[in-house]
């Protein structure tokens, strides 16, 4: 429910980050596309719209005794689809922009992959690491239980998920504090997703987002008309790849095209970037990092100190990965990005501006609600496995693999000749939750990236076009359905 002292903190929170605010930006590319769209301006101004935002603060008492008064949000931009659906942040730059257009962004996230939900983000203004675990559940289980009052969480009305500074555990005391008030509800492991696997989460979640980039970026550079246009060979292997972010995103991303060969030459970080051409250790930065110590300490050909880290983004390269935060890449800096695609596996992390400079200069653009999807799409897999309430391969995998082994035995008995027994022992399986979940994942990818092509070739625009133009029909066919619009 915005109100005019949540404007005013938008336009605070916008003139001290000095540049457009970020829902304004959302809807540039909404209206870019909007106008390739014969859709009525009625429907076109409600789809666009932020349905409402929910701006609670509360008291957190500190281990000390003292007192904390702490802010959240949580966006519902559209009730298309329900249950509303998004992540919820912990970060500094939290503010009731940032949930809107975030939420935005979801809504056509999901019209794009084809995930039934309208969109939704929520955020706590914290800085993670001033707080101790024990504060954290506190304010965590606080926020859950203040969404609980609004309707702002429950299996049919509003799943959150994890994003920036939210794992498994943050996810685990927001589902504790939820069915420890509604206990009666069967369905309520499906209030939250990206839970443990202990606790109704699901195999391959974790990675999604990192995965799906992974696919997205696998395709692309699979694409030989597309890998000519740019003057690159196809394939990932050999390619030279610079991430922002090391985070849940970024680390399984640049871990997966570095499994198919891929080269990450550059890692930019909030205490630092490194970058050598001969490719740095994924894990091993990772690691060191997770020990606590800074990326700066490892061997590298070149290094930028914090307050330049960011010029990272201009390091040379074939792809470009930032997968941190928003806004990273604006006017000023996208002349001097060498990479030929940019692959936002954060949201947001291109301005408006710097699109339209690195669509003049030739950069494919990856956008973020297209190839960040895989963490909706697979805690969409989440929350069909609680409804259902059974494994995904349970009721099937024995069956698949006595299938496959009278198939393959009946196949010996005619030509006479046996399988090696090891490729008898690979095909005699059936397929687990994980391979059921992965394959899902990368159809899903697969499929929206063609559709993506297809609408761009034809229209003759860039791919965030396309992405935002398939994503508007799409919520527009669902207003349409319900009647509300021609
Ligand atoms: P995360 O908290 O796991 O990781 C973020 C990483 O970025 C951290 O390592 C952090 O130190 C680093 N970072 C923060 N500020 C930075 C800066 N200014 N410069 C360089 N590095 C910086 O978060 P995440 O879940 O990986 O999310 C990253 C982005 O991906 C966000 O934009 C998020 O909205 C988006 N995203 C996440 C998911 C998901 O499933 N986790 C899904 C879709 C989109």
């Amino acid at each position: 429910m915005p109100s005019s002292r949540m404007r005013t903190e938008t336009e605070r929170m916008s003139e001290t980050a000095s540049q457009p605010p970020f829902f304004k930006q959302v809807n540039r590319y909404f209206d870019r596309a909007a106008a390739h769209l014969d859709l009525p301006p009625g429907l076109l101004g409600q789809i666009k719209t932020c349905n409402s935002v929910y701006h609670v603060s509360f008291p957190v008492k500190r281990d000390d005794g003292t007192i904390d008064v702490v802010h959240g949000w949580r966006a519902h931009h559209s009730q298309h689809r329900l249950p509303v659906k998004g992540g919820f942040r912990l970060t500094m730059h939290a503010s009731e922009d940032e949930v809107t257009a975030l939420a935005a962004l979801m809504t056509y996230k999901c019209a794009l992959v084809n995930v039934p939900y309208g969109g939704a983000k929520g955020a706590i203004r914290i800085e993670k690491s001033d707080y101790s675990e024990a504060e954290l559940e506190r304010i965590i289980r606080r926020y859950t239980f203040e969404l609980m009052q609004k309707n702002c969480i429950g299996p049919g009305l509003d799943v959150p998920g994890p994003d920036m500074g939210v794992g498994a555990k943050e996810i685990a005391w927001m589902l504790d504090t939820y069915t420890a008030i509604a206990r009666a509800e069967i369905n309520a492991e499906a209030c939250v997703t990206g839970k443990p696997i202990e606790l109704g989460g699901v195999r391959g979640r974790v990675e999604a987002t990192g995965r799906g980039v992974f696919f997205g970026v696998r395709e692309t550079v699979n694409d030989a008309e597309t890998m000519k246009e740019l003057g690159l060979s196809t394939g990932l292997d050999g390619k030279a790849v610079v991430v922002q972010g090391l985070g849940n995103v970024g680390y399984y991303a640049s871990t997966f095209m570095a499994e198919e060969g891929a080269r990450i030459v550059g890692i930019i970080e909030r205490e630092g970037a490194i970058f050598d051409p001969a490719g740095l250790d994924v894990a091993e930065v990772r690691a060191h990092r997770e020990a606590g110590g800074s990326i700066l300490e490892l061997e590298a050909e070149t290094k930028l100190e914090p307050s330049r880290a960011i010029e990272g983004l201009e390091w040379p390269c074939d792809i470009l990965v930032p997968a941190a935060i928003e806004n990273v890449i604006r006017a000023e800096n996208a002349a001097r990005i060498q990479a030929k695609i940019i692959a936002e596996g954060a949201n947001g992390p291109t301005t408006a501006d710097a699109a339209n400079v690195l669509n003049e200069r030739g950069i494919l653009q990856l956008p973020d609600m297209y190839l960040n999807a895989g963490g909706v799409t697979v805690s969409y897999f989440e929350w069909v496995k609680n409804l259902s309430h059974v494994r995904f391969g349970r009721m099937q995998r024995r069956f698949e693999a006595s299938q496959s082994r009278g198939l393959m035995d009946a196949v010996e008995g005619l030509v006479g000749q046996t399988f090696p027994r090891g490729t008898y022992e690979d095909i005699a399986v059936g397929a687990s939750e994980e391979d059921l979940v992965n394959s899902g994942l990368e159809e899903t990818m697969v499929i929206a990236l063609q559709e993506m092509n297809e609408l761009a070739r034809r229209e003759g625009v860039d791919l965030r076009t396309a992405a935002f133009m398939n994503a508007i029909g799409k919520v527009a066919v669902a207003y349409s359905e319900r009647g509300i619009f021609p």
